[in-house]
């Protein structure tokens, strides 16, 4: 920026002053420098990772509705699912759907954004984000970028699930869903051979295959535990051996969210 002297007469075809010997262009130009250095330091944002109830919508913290009401907007996994819970706690804040079919292509926008100024709160369906849900690429997208990342602590489906079956909860292998075709018999092997506990998640049209399977690589006697619909009105747990579990599963029709739990060798 030319330095002009105070009092300086403008020259003809020179912009006149307009300040201290500061014309107008100067000015514009010394905002558009603050701008700049305000998006590089204040005024980046962070990213928050929120957890929000599994069903019961009283499972969430005080802290996590503050976090949800005073963020520029939420990132949701499905903004109609996530609009009951928001409205059930009076929050207004905006949002924008974040979820693994466009998590790719939405990464760079919302990190852009984090760095002008925006804090966001990313949300999912039920539970943690990044737990069997999108969330992992952004965390790790603005850990890269030097963004700062917070994650709350809150509901998840596989910790009161292992809590409650009863089995050893010291040391667990959280596997998450199985893989449906390929590589599923290699998970299996894998994790028949593990002496911790194994947490795995399943929908209901696949649970007696895989109680039937686990009964297979597991063997019969192995302990297990099925959960289902946890902090639901239809809350049930079902303990028992595998070999149980496949006879006392066999005709009964199972619907809702399911945890299965099963004892280390
Ligand atoms: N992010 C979630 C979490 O932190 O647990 C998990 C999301 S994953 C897409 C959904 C799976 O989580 C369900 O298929 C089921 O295995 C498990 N799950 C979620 N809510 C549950 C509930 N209320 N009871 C039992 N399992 C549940």
């Amino acid at each position: 920026m030319p330095i002009r002297p105070v009092g300086r007469v403008a020259q003809q075809n020179e912009e006149s002053p307009f300040l201290f010997g500061i014309t107008k262009n100067d000015l514009h130009f010394l905002m558009k420098i603050f701008y700049f250095y305000s998006c590089q330091n204040s005024a980046m944002s962070k990213l928050y990772v929120v957890p929000t109830p599994i069903g019961n919508l009283e499972d969430i913290t005080i802290r996590a509705i503050r976090i949800l009401k005073e963020a520029d907007v939420v990132l949701a996994e499905d903004t109609r699912t996530s609009s009951v819970l928001l409205r059930h706690h009076n929050i207004d804040t905006k949002m924008y759907a974040y979820h693994q079919f466009n998590e790719h292509r939405s990464l760079q926008a919302i990190v852009k954004r984090i760095q002008l100024g925006e804090t966001m709160a990313m949300i999912s369906d039920a539970g943690t984000p990044g737990i069997s849900d999108a969330g992992f690429l952004l965390v790790r997208e603005c850990i890269s970028e030097g963004i700062e990342v917070e994650c709350l602590p809150g509901p998840t489906a596989f910790v009161p699930a292992l809590v409650v079956s009863g089995l050893p909860c010291d040391r667990f292998y959280f596997e998450g869903f199985l893989p449906h075709k390929k590589g599923r018999q290699t998970r299996l092997t894998a994790l028949a051979q593990l002496e911790s506990t194994v947490v795995l998640y399943e929908s209901p049209h696949r649970l007696h295959k895989t109680i039937e399977q686990c009964c297979g690589f597991f063997g019969e006697d192995r302990k297990a535990a099925v959960i289902r619909e946890l902090t639901k009105i239809h809350e049930e747990v079902i303990r028992g051996t595998l070999g149980e579990l496949v006879l006392s599963l066999k005709d009964k029709i199972v619907k809702g969210e399911i945890v299965i739990v099963i004892e280390g060798k």
